[in-house]
């Protein structure tokens, strides 16, 4: 087996498994990574790491911890435009290095999903791309959906049972149809995060006209894409001071939020290997694939890239990522998904052995 991956990893640029140095470092990448977060948009909304306004402190901690814990884990990151398309390597892919080897599908769905709209609440999910996810379930991928958004705001946009939700950052997780005991961590911060948010609403929302707070249960978003990019540090500064008040919460960055979070080791990557746990398919011989455009993305792409596919999706070229594949834009995941179902099928029709790596369920 251990061949089989070597294979797979240098034929298609995988990373080697059972190393940690699994990126290929880019030095001029990662030296000047600070740079490529804070200039790498032209709207202060499509690089949640370019705000597009005068105060950097907070993004050069957010870019010296995500260089930090590259150096740590020995993961560099590379710009997405040195990234191969997923979509140009995905037949070659699928027909010769997936055969009898489970897979499953992880995928964010603000900006990657569903394209950015700027009322958080008609995020809706393309019909040609919900008829792709079903698709693929009905070949027998796992597919899971994970989200900055609550549980079952998720649930209600996308709308299939058989899918796996890790919602709010993956605090929230739950199987298709009770499959599996619903997931969930931090409960016991939601009374704190409820008077967080209440002061938010108080002295933000009230006062910063097209600013909006969005309840996601086990962590609030405050959305600023409306506002003024002039008035923004005002924003984060009196943000900034109501989480004074409030030690067991921390801020991070989102494309135009700031998502309040309880203070716990717990993201995406950590939701994403719960369920490769949950499900028994933390072994070798499955390759899981994770589709996600954001900064929190990032944390998921370190664990998958290490045994199979990250796909980040971005537009800006120039985005630092740990993602080993790029696609441009929710329409190419689209794209992505109807030719990935279309190959399995095709692999299915000419008889040959599909059901291994379906079998993730
Ligand atoms: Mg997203």
């Amino acid at each position: 087996m251990q061949g089989q991956l070597k294979e797979l990893s240098e034929t298609i640029n995988l990373p080697s498994l059972g190393e940690r140095e699994v990126l290929v470092a880019n030095a001029s990448v990662a030296d000047n990574m600070g740079n490529i977060v804070y200039n790498s948009s032209t709207s202060p909304c499509h690089s949640e790491g370019s705000r597009g306004y005068g105060n950097t402190s907070g993004i050069e901690n957010e870019a010296l911890r995500h260089l930090e814990g590259n150096v740590q884990g020995r993961l560099v990151p590379k710009e997405a435009s040195t990234l191969p398309s997923a979509l140009d390597c995905l037949s070659e892919f699928v027909s010769k290095k997936l055969l009898n080897r489970k897979v499953i599908l992880f995928l964010d769905y603000d900006g990657t999903l569903s394209p950015i709209v700027d009322d958080p609440d008609s995020a809706f999910l393309p019909e040609e791309t919900k008829v792709a996810l079903l698709k693929l379930t009905q070949v027998g991928i796992p597919v899971a959906i994970v989200s900055g958004r609550a549980r079952k705001k998720i649930q209600n946009f996308v709308n299939i049972d058989t899918l796996y939700y890790a919602g709010s950052h993956g605090f929230d997780i739950c199987g298709p149809n009770g499959y599996i005991v619903p997931h969930q961590v931090a409960g016991e911060a939601l009374p704190v995060l409820g008077k967080a948010a209440e002061m938010i609403e108080e002295q933000i929302v009230n006062k910063f006209p097209g600013s909006s707070i969005e309840d996601n249960i086990l962590s609030k978003t405050l959305h600023y894409r409306r506002c003024p990019p002039s008035v923004v540090p005002e924003l984060e500064r009196k943000l900034d001071d109501i989480l004074q008040r409030f030690p067991q919460l921390h801020k991070t960055y989102g494309k135009c939020v700031f998502e309040i979070r309880p203070k716990i080791n717990w993201d995406k990557g950590k939701a994403v290997e719960w369920l490769l746990s949950e499900l028994a398919m933390d072994s070798p011989d499955v390759v899981p694939i994770y589709i996600g455009d954001d900064r929190t993305d990032e944390d998921a792409f370190r664990v998958v890239v290490e045994r199979g596919v990250a796909i980040i999706v971005a537009e800006d070229s120039r985005y630092a990522t740990f993602a080993n594949f790029r696609l441009k834009d929710p329409f190419e995941v689209r794209n992505f998904l109807v030719k990935f179902w279309a190959s399995i099928l095709d692999i299915m029709e000419k008889g040959n052995n599909w059901d291994k790596l379906a079998d993730g369920k």
